[in-house]
């Protein structure tokens, strides 16, 4: 993954790319309240692949991308909403696997923190197939 030294600006996307690597280019755009982070494509420029939101903080969403090494993390931190599906997948996920735990729509590790959304419904399911695989007697 390449990081940018200082952020090119995108006359298409009106917004600023911070990186990128073998098969996109990942930059911000304004979005409403938010800030997302959109993982374009680097042979098709008019749509994006992934999109993560951020707060309205570019200086918030440079450092995660900055600490974000995409060959081996399949998402970068600090979003509360993903609203791209499947999910992004890294290149070479089976090097960090502890990273690559299953996140829930709103970026937490819901399996071993929970979720700071109430009612999340990725958190709801996973604990509905958990009651579901436990047998009635040992609840
Ligand atoms: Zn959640």
């Amino acid at each position: 993954m390449q990081h940018h030294a200082s952020p090119i600006l995108d006359e298409y996307w009106q917004g600023f790319e911070l990186a990128r690597d073998d098969t996109h280019r990942y930059l911000w755009i304004w979005m409403g309240w938010n800030i997302r982070l959109i993982a374009v494509a680097r042979h098709d420029v008019t749509e994006y692949d992934h999109g993560w939101c951020y707060r309205r903080d570019p200086e918030m969403v440079a450092a995660a991308v900055a600490a974000w090494d995409s060959d081996t993390q399949d998402e970068p931190t600090g979003w509360h909403k993903r609203p791209t599906w499947p999910i992004r997948q890294a290149p070479r996920r089976d090097e960090a696997p502890h990273y690559n735990r299953p996140r829930c729509e709103h970026g937490s590790y819901f399996v071993d923190d929970g979720c700071r959304v109430l009612n999340c419904r990725d958190l709801l399911r996973h604990e509905k197939r958990t009651a579901a695989a436990t047998p009635q007697g040992e609840r």
